[in-house]
Formats: C-alpha cells, structure tokens, sequence
C-alpha cells in the first residue's frame, strides 16, 4: 500500500564496536527483546476474506505495490540475518498469501540456513503444488487459516468463491510431505463464522493438527471493525467445552500468544489467541517487515520505519544493525492493552500489507 506512512531513518554512524556484542540483545522501553520476526513477501492476495481484504476496498483499481518496491530475496535474506544476530529465533514468512510470491521455495531455501525456526502463514488454496517444494526447501512449520468447515460460509469468508475442499487438500498435502502438525487458524467473527466452531473442532479432534481461535481485531482500517463482532476466547473454549470437555495446559514458553487446551479424552490440542480480550503486549517480542521493507514494531502501527531505503543506498551491514537495535530500543508499542473506540477508528496499517 503505498500511502503507508513512513519513518526515514537516520544513517547511525559507523559503529565503533561489532554489532555482534552490544546489539545483539536490544532492550525496547517496556523491557521487551526481538524474537520474532514476521516478514511479509507480498501485498497481493488471491482470496479477499471479508475481515482482511474486503473487495470494496480491494478492488479491480486498488494500488497494489509495484515489483521494484518489494524487497529481493537477497535484500530479505540480508535483513533476517541482522535481525537473528540481535536476537531473533523465530521467522514467520507471510503476505498477503505468500505462496503467490515467484519462487517462494528459492527464499526459503535462503533462510533456512539461518539458525532460526522458519515458519509460513497461507491461506492454503497452492499448498497441493507447493508443500512438497516448501519441505525440500527447509521449512520446518506451516499455519494454515481456515475460516469455516461448511463450503457455503467458507466460500462467504473468502469471498472468492474458493471451495473448502481444496484448503482441506492443502492440509493434507502439508502433512504428507512431513509440515505436521499443521497448525489451523480460524478467526472468528461474531454472527458471521462463530457457528463454524464446532464443525471445525469435529473434524480436526483426533488428526494431530491443532486447531485455534483468533479473536478477530480491529487491524488496519478497512474491515469496519465492531467491538460486538469479536467473540472472546472464553465464549470459544466454553462452547467446545460443553461438547468434549477441555482442561488448559501449560504454555511451550513464556510469552506464547495462544493459550493451550486439550481434550481430556485425548483427542488432541487446539488453542485460543485472545488479542482482544486478554493483551498479550507486555511479553511481545515481534516485529514486522512490510513486503516493501518498512519496519513495524506493532502489528496496529500506523507508519513504518524505512529499511529499503538504507539497503538501496548502500549503507553497511553495521550501521543497518544499529539502526534495528535503536528502532527497537525507542518501542512502546503496547496497542491492544490500551485500546479503545478511538484507537481502532484510527487509520493503521493493514493486515495483507504489513503480515499476519
Ligand atoms: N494469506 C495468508 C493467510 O491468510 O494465512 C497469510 C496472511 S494473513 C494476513 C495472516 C493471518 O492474519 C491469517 O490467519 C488471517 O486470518 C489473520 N487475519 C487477517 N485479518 C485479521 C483480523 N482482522 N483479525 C484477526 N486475524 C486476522
Ligand atoms: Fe488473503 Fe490471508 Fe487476508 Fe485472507 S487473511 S485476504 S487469505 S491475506
Ligand atoms: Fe505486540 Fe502491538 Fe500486538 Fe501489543 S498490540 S501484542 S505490542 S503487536
């Protein structure tokens, strides 16, 4: 989208010391470091999910980025690299739908030679071509979204007439190349797909793949966000509860954003992330990088901070380094504790542009 609003950097001088050291553990005003780094390889979407990419704002004539805005895969490669010498340990590759990016394997393929977890976010609707290249490649985990069991609601969500079958073959696809468990994510939204809850749950009960709520939110400006559309987690576990009774387990790590639950019978895992209802902020660790190399320290920031351009002017290794570590170290971000009917009228970033 190229009216995001955007932050130029600064060239820092050239560090007197090697950003391996100092940098390395950057420290951001509420006492949060980088772990995580989602980058999103493309603004563009086959779907139009009615809550992400509604088509009265994508339309035929909507400014989608031009090829020479979005970053190479050496320029991604290059900055991924910087941000795991800082400390990041995870990588979520994402989009738009990112297995519409050329060549996407040929990036992966990069990446993974980075000691991180690499992982990919789709809509699921290439992964019969494409899971076996993905595997090959190195991608060690896949979240598929799926936003409803019976075709008809699903065909609404995406609002492209997409089948169900297909995401469920893509499912499938993943785990036979060896990406299982996938994980599924569903967002929910109240009135629209929350009576698509319990099918989902039938069927993922029992296959291994963990299943998990978002609760929808108020990203970006176009979607028309309501508060009442947002169905809390709890309402999701109490639901499924009363069908095959749940009990919470511990979380994999400090800080993970989905809240676990299991069935007690045994029938598997799913999960809840209640952006909304319950924060998550203050153990943030995440950070975004537009498809046209711009910075996000917060998934509802309204500009970004301007990476491409220091890479196109040639500026070094070093000083790229001291940049990231003083953007993360000036953060406040904390959008979803103090979030209110002004804050999610105000005008963000959208989703398809800076990554889910
Ligand atoms: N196209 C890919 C996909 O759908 O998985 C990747 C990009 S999509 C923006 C990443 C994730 O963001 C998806 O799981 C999607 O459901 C979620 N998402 C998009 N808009 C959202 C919203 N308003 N609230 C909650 N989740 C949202
Ligand atoms: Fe596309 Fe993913 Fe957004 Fe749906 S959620 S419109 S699949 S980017
Ligand atoms: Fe992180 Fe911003 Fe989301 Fe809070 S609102 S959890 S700071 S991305």
């Amino acid at each position: 989208m190229s009216s995001a609003r955007v932050i130029p950097i600064a060239v820092p001088a050239a560090p007197t010391f090697s950003p391996a050291a100092p940098d390395r553990e950057a420290v951001d005003k509420r006492g949060r470091r980088i772990r995580d780094l989602r980058i999103s390889v493309i603004d563009r979407c086959n779907f139009r999910c009615v809550y992400c990419m509604p088509k009265t704002v994508f339309g035929r004539e909507y400014p989608f980025l031009p090829r020479a805005d979005l970053l190479s895969f050496e320029e991604i490669t290059r900055i991924a690299r910087l941000f795991v010498d800082q400390g990041v340990e995870k990588i979520r590759i994402t989009g738009g739908e990112p297995l519409l990016r050329k060549h996407i394997e040929t990036l992966i393929e990069q990446l993974a030679r980075l000691p991180v977890e690499l992982t990919l976010t789709t809509n699921g609707s290439l992964l019969p071509q494409k899971a076996q290249a993905l595997k090959d490649a190195g991608l060690h985990r896949i979240t598929v979204s799926l936003d409803g069991f019976d075709d008809a609601v699903f065909r609404r969500m995406n609002d492209v007439d997409f089948p169900v079958a297909d995401v469920l073959a893509g499912i499938d696809a993943a785990a036979a190349v060896g990406l299982a468990p996938v994980k599924i994510n569903c967002v929910v939204k109240r009135g629209t797909n929350d009576d698509q809850i319990l099918p989902l749950a039938r069927h993922f009960r029992g296959s291994g793949h963990i299943l998990r709520f978002i609760e929808y939110m108020d990203v970006g400006s176009s979607n028309g966000w309501k508060m009442d559309e947002v169905l809390p987690s709890s309402d999701v576990i109490s639901r499924i509860h009363a069908e095959f009774p749940l009990e919470a387990i511990d979380p994999n790590y400090p800080g993970e954003v989905a809240e676990r639950w299991r069935y007690v019978d045994g029938g598997g895992e799913i999960g809840v992330i209640s952006s909304v209802t319950q924060a998550f902020c203050s153990s943030c660790t995440r950070t975004r990088l537009s498809t046209e190399g711009k910075l996000y320290t917060c998934l509802f920031a309204d500009q970004g901070h301007d990476l491409r351009a220091l890479l196109r002017q040639g500026v070094g290794d070093e000083q790229i380094a001291a940049a990231i570590a003083g953007i993360w170290r000036g953060r406040e971000d904390r959008y979803s504790e103090i979030r209110t009917a002004a804050t999610a009228a105000a005008r963000k970033i959208e989703m398809s542009y800076i990554g889910g």
